[in-house]
C-alpha cells in the first residue's frame, strides 16, 4: 500500500504512563510492551480464531467492500479500506515487523468503525471488524492505543 495515498489522519496517541496505569490495573506484563513482538503475538492470536485464518486467506481483493465501509468512503484512502486492513494484516502475519509497519498498523487498525458493513458486502462473508478488534487489542498490549480510548 502506498504512503502516498495516506490520508494523513491518525488518532492522538495515550502516553505510555497512562498505558502503564491501565496495564498494571489488568495485571499486563511489562514484557509484552514490545512493538516488535507484534507479528508473534498476531500469529499466536490467529491460530486461535477461525474466523480469522479464514478471513485473512479469503480476501481476493476484489473491492466489493469499497462502495460499503464508512471509514473508506470519508477519505478516499485505500489502506483505510477493508481490503487495505487485510493487507496489512498479511504484512505484520509474516513476520519482518518495522516501525513504518507499526505505524500504519496503529493508524488504520483504530480508525476502523468496526460497523461490519464489510462484511455483508463481502462475497466471502471477510469480517474486517474482527481482524481490526484482535489487532487493536494486540496494539493496546504492546502500548499504543489512542488517548480517547485510553481515557
Ligand atoms: S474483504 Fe471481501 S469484498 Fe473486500 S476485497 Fe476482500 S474479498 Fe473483496
Ligand atoms: S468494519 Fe471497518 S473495514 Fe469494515 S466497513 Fe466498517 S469501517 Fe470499514
Amino acid at each position: 500500500m502506498s504512503q502516498a495515498m495516506s490520508n494523513g489522519y491518525r488518532h492522538e496517541k495515550a502516553s505510555q504512563d497512562l498505558i502503564n496505569k491501565l496495564h498494571t490495573r489488568i495485571g499486563l506484563n511489562k514484557h509484552r510492551q514490545n512493538t516488535h513482538e507484534l507479528g508473534r503475538l498476531l500469529r499466536g492470536r490467529v491460530r486461535e480464531n477461525r474466523n480469522l485464518v479464514l478471513s485473512l486467506s479469503l480476501c481476493m481483493s476484489c473491492g466489493a467492500c469499497l462502495t460499503v465501509c464508512p471509514a473508506y468512503l470519508a477519505t478516499n484512502d485505500i489502506n483505510n479500506s477493508p481490503l487495505g486492513r487485510v493487507a496489512l494484516a498479511r504484512s505484520l502475519m509474516r513476520g519482518y515487523i518495522n516501525e513504518d509497519l507499526i505505524d500504519r498498523a496503529y493508524t488504520y487498525f483504530w480508525q476502523c468503525l468496526t460497523c461490519r458493513r464489510c462484511a455483508w458486502a463481502c462475497p466471502f462473508g471477510v469480517d474486517v471488524a474482527d481482524i481490526s478488534r484482535t489487532i487493536r487489542s494486540l496494539l493496546y498490549e504492546v502500548g499504543l492505543a489512542p488517548n480517547y480510548v485510553a481515557g
